[in-house]
């Protein structure tokens, strides 16, 4: 039961945000801790008709293959890598995965979301060839290619830096990046999750180089494991800070740990639960005031909760997904196509708004109308 005290300091709280005061982070712990969902829910709402008036939710079409599964970074968290020679264990060539984006593309798939494992076998001249080649031959596909763990592979490979390996990806024709390999920006619980990947710092450092650059990405959360309050907060207000010097970012999205067939699992056995997603999304959208768009999930956190979000702060419904394996690992399958997209836009009262990688609009599907 909430004390009055508590509650009058909400309700300030709620009205200084309503103005447009920017969240602290001891607030945000304060709001976390203590806020009713509902009451978070309009809040995030409000917040997302202010900032994008439209009635209408983005979604992409896209697909996230993954060109090698090798990896040495041993992430407790994750299902998908094998260390090198081990069975299941496969590295596919660039003509296979040019082969695989051409598939994709004539199947109007638009953003090709590609990550692997960070394979110390690959020469940098790998991932630059492949984003040549993917400019030049599958021109109707915007690659949006390689997490921040990739590219310091890369540079550990070729003894270039963050910077010039960037530079190089740049120049070959690449324009934009996944958020992946945030989880939380914490270094208490990189730790324990991720001991070989990098600190919170290395993951703001390449987004920094990259936005100054001149690339656009996504900032990403995975919560839902070994992270308090404290540490989500410690995300967002890392993520808020880099935005305000870059403007770099198009999109805030968090998703849930999946357990399944992970080395955490026997910590952590549970999904997170829609109510912690529902807080995380309306929350992010309170927190996050320089970042455009946030992204509610119908594939990582099931088809009903993501069009609950989409009324609880969100603006955009993520991809169709043509293909996934990251998450396939763990056992969590979830499958959609564009018509049941747009119908589970439209069943939660938006027009949906097919966009680019960049958030432009291509096409919007207006919810036909019902004779009464
Ligand atoms: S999350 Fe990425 S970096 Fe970590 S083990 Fe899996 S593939 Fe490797």
């Amino acid at each position: 039961m909430m004390l009055i005290e508590e509650r009058m300091t909400l309700e300030k709280l709620f009205q200084n945000i309503r103005s447009g005061k920017r969240i602290t982070p001891e607030e945000g712990v304060f709001i976390l801790r203590n806020a009713e969902l509902l009451d978070l829910g309009d809040l995030a709402n409000e917040i997302r008709f202010k900032k994008n008036p439209l009635q209408q939710i983005t979604f992409v079409l896209d697909t996230n293959p993954n060109y090698t599964n090798i990896c040495n970074i041993d992430c407790i968290f994750c299902a998908f890598y094998r260390h090198p020679g081990e069975e299941g264990e496969y590295t596919y060539s660039i003509d296979h995965m040019i082969q695989k984006f051409k598939e994709a593309a004539a199947k109007g798939v638009t953003t090709v979301l590609l990550q692997g494992g960070v394979n110390p076998a690959l020469p940098f001249e790998y991932y630059v060839d492949m984003v040549k080649r993917t400019v030049a031959e599958v021109p109707q596909i915007y690659p949006h290619f390689f997490s921040t763990s990739e590219i310091i592979g890369m540079a550990q490979v070729s003894g270039l830096t963050i910077r010039e390996v960037l530079k190089q990806l740049y120049d070959a024709g690449l324009r934009s990046i996944p958020g992946g390999g945030a989880e939380i920006l914490s270094d208490r619980v990189k730790k324990k999750i991720s001991n070989k990947k990098g600190t919170s710092a290395d993951w703001l450092n390449v987004m920094r180089e990259a936005h100054v650059i001149g690339y656009k990405s996504t900032a990403t959360m995975m919560y839902g494991h070994l992270e308090t309050d404290e540490d989500i907060v410690e995300h967002l207000e890392s993520v808020r800070r880099l935005q305000d010097e870059t403007g770099g970012f198009t999109a805030f999205v968090p998703w849930s740990f999946k357990p399944g067939n992970t080395p955490l699992e026997k910590i952590i056995p549970h999904y997170a639960t829609p109510t912690r997603y529902l807080q995380m999304i309306a929350f992010s959208r309170m927190y996050l005031d320089n970042v455009p768009h946030i992204q509610a999930s119908w594939f990582s956190e099931g088809k009903k909760t993501g069009q609950i979000a989409l009324h609880f702060g969100a603006d955009d419904f993520g991809g169709t997904l043509l293909e996934e394996n990251v998450h396939a690992a763990a056992n969590f399958v979830n499958k959609t196509n564009i018509e049941e997209c747009i119908q589970l836009i439209h069943e939660s009262g938006f027009a949906a708004a097919q966009r680019t990688t960049l958030y432009d609009i291509l096409k919007v599907y207006k919810p036909v109308e019902v004779a009464a």
